[in-house]
């Protein structure tokens, strides 16, 4: 077949620009590249090898070789390959989805950063250096190699090639040495990235190595990588940076990790692992429950990435390994779930993270925040999902407040409860700014009490749950009744409100005539001081948010009725009680724009917005006259 020409992707190219000259200014890290997707393939070779003894004969091997005539480098592996399908998949389209909408999104500096962290496109870095690269590969199990050539300019070719075994070999035609005089072709350079980078590497990466033979150079091969496991090393004996290392390689994410767990158990069961908490959520965490990022090992050889059944689906956020010398090395997934060890293992794990968490929360305020908005709404799904250790839970959670800007403990609040106080006041809604303005807190807040402001759709289902923490209920103060203030004054409002009655009785007749579709009920209230109107779940239906959130996902539900309360002090309401009365003919006019606002302000969106322009209107006349 002859050579063959493509483009890459347009954003691809964008990309590349944009990587070569600006994103990575440290242009070492292209080796950590190729080593870890070297390794990566090996890894995946060797798995191959489990499920069929033919393919297991092999010595995996990271091989480099330096040539400062020709000014190349090479770094080949004999790993899994690649056939001319996914070349041009993985080296052809970089990122695969998303990076367009990434591009135009945000153009920040660190825009490429995230990019990187985000979708890794790690092998182009190797553009940084190299005037031209050249990639020879040949699957696993097939007897065709191919060849990519590329000089990052936004076109490359692909051709058949020869390759003796499978595996991968990348050449790369250097530029001439840097600025800083750093020669890629040069031994200990070389060296130093990988002692740097790559130490941990579970394969051997060898090295040509010069030595000198009566005042001749020859060459030597040279293991320079300990291959030792960094979750088997002592910690103290490990440093920051090779920790770090070992967690942008396991993740391929850009930022530092936020925090770091050591797993050491020993008993029944015994395991070793690090975990790390990123610092920045994954785009798709939320959505995606099955996202998870633990890697199992078993006696040191890695056996699959992903591994769900290791962590509960709400710390599927912990990136990390596990790696034990109680399972068998042709584990697979399917068994995995009712293994017993592994589910010793889990328990363990879970318990670990716990109370590195609480840790955390205690001695580091500024970065445990920092977790929770990144991770709370992840970690809260537990709440409901995880009965046994919904209390652990609570009491790592951290809420908004009405009584002060940033985050509260669920303790810290009720060390600032009021002793009349029945239990802890809750508001869920859409949004923080929404909910600090609801009219539904008036009354509370003048009453000095403070309410928790609840964002998260799994709020919701927390409150409807009616959960305890410590014994004090978590309440819903946008329910039927919100136990507000002291018993002597509930009594007296209630008495006020029973009074009303009948004066309210026509003004909720004809509100109901006109808008029976959408409420259910009419309600004469006195949680409110300034507004006139809210609206209010009922108790038989769906939530506002939770039908908000169906809609948003493309389900079709039913419009759910609300309860609409009116403020019986506020003087417009007083005067509707009295046109309703009178039977006065612009009520309705009225009526109809007080239950769109109140709508608004739950964060809906008003059915027909012509009308309510019009009747606004026509009331804004009927003022001005
Ligand atoms: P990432 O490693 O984050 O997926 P890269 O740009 O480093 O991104 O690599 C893209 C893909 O190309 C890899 O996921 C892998 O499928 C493939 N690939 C790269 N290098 C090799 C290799 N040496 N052997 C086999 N496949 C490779
Ligand atoms: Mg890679």
């Amino acid at each position: 077949m002859a050579e063959e020409k493509f483009h890459f992707q347009s954003e691809a190219s964008e990309l590349l620009r944009m990587m070569i000259h600006s994103v990575y200014s440290n242009r070492d890290i292209f080796l950590r590249e190729l080593i870890s997707n070297a390794s990566d393939a090996l890894d995946k070779r060797r798995i191959e090898g489990l499920f069929n003894s033919e393919l297991a004969d092999f010595t995996p091997e990271i091989r480099i070789v330096r040539d400062r005539e020709a000014r190349t480098l090479t770094v080949s592996d004999n790993g899994i390959g690649m056939t001319r399908e996914e070349i041009v998949q993985y080296l052809g389209t970089i990122a695969r989805s998303g990076t367009r909408e990434f591009l135009e999104a945000g153009r920040s500096d660190d825009a490429g950063e995230k990019l990187i962290g985000q979708f890794g496109v790690g092998f182009y870095s190797v553009f940084m250096v190299s005037e031209r690269v050249s990639l020879v590969s040949r699957k696993l199990g097939t007897n065709d190699a191919f060849r990519f050539d590329s000089d990052g300019e936004g076109t490359y070719t692909l051709a058949d090639a020869e390759r003796g075994e499978c595996g991968t070999t990348i050449t790369l035609h250097l530029r001439p040495a840097g600025e800083d005089g750093k020669d890629y072709t040069d031994e200990w350079t070389i060296r130093d990235i990988i002692k740097k980078y790559s130490d941990f590497i579970a394969w051997p990466i060898v090295l040509n190595v010069s030595k000198r033979q009566d005042g001749r150079e020859t060459f030597e091969d040279q293991t320079i990588n300990s291959q030792k496991a960094i979750w088997c090393r002592p910690e103290a004996e490990v440093s920051e940076e090779e920790y770090r290392e070992f967690y942008r390689h396991l993740t391929h994410d850009w930022k530092e990790p936020l925090s770091r767990v050591a797993l050491n158990a020993e008993g029944s069961v015994s395991f070793r692992g690090l975990l790390f908490i990123p610092s920045e959520a994954p785009f798709d965490l939320f959505m995606n429950p099955k996202a998870g990022g633990i890697e199992l090992y078993v006696k040191r050889v890695f056996i699959m990435n992903d591994c769900h059944d290791l962590i509960p689906e709400y710390m599927r956020f912990m990136r990390g390994v596990v790696d034990s010398e109680d399972l068998s090395l042709n584990i697979s997934r399917e068994i995995l779930q009712d293994n017993p060890i592994i589910r010793v293992i889990r328990r363990s794990t879970q318990r670990k993270v716990f109370a590195h968490l609480r840790k955390l929360l205690e001695t580091d305020r500024t970065a445990y925040e920092k977790f929770w908005t990144a991770f709370g709404r992840v970690l809260k799904e537990g709440i409901v999902q995880d009965r046994e250790h919904a209390p652990a839970i609570l009491e790592l959670s951290l809420f908004r407040s009405t009584a002060q800007e940033g985050w509260t403990t669920l303790s810290a609040y009720r060390e600032r409860m009021k002793p009349e106080q029945e239990g802890i006041l809750c508001l869920a809604g859409r949004d923080i700014d929404a909910l600090r303005a609801s009219p539904k807190l008036e009354r509370l807040i003048e009453k000095g009490l403070e309410v928790l402001l609840m964002t998260d759709p799994v709020d919701e289902v927390i409150l409807a749950e009616g959960q305890e923490f410590e014994s004090v209920k978590l309440v819903d103060v946008a329910g039927d009744s919100a136990p507000a203030g002291t018993e002597a004054e509930r009594k007296l409002e209630e008495e006020k409100l029973k009074k009303l009655e009948p004066a309210f009785e026509p003004l909720k007749k004809r509100t109901l005539d006109l808008l029976g579709n959408v409420l259910e009920d009419v309600r004469p209230s006195l949680r409110m001081i300034s507004s006139p109107a809210c609206l209010l779940d009922s108790i038989n239906g769906m939530s506002f948010q939770m039908e908000q959130l169906m809609r948003a996902m493309g389900q079709e539900v039913r419009q759910q009725k609300r309860v609409l309360e009116l403020n019986v002090e506020h003087p417009l309401v007083l005067r509707l009680m009295k046109m309703a009365e009178d039977e006065d003919a612009r009520l309705e006019d009225f009526l109809a724009v007080l239950y769109d606002q109140a709508l608004i302000l739950e964060g809906g969106t008003i059915a027909d917005p012509a009308s309510f322009v019009q009747r606004l209107s026509a009331l804004m006349a009927l003022a001005l006259q």
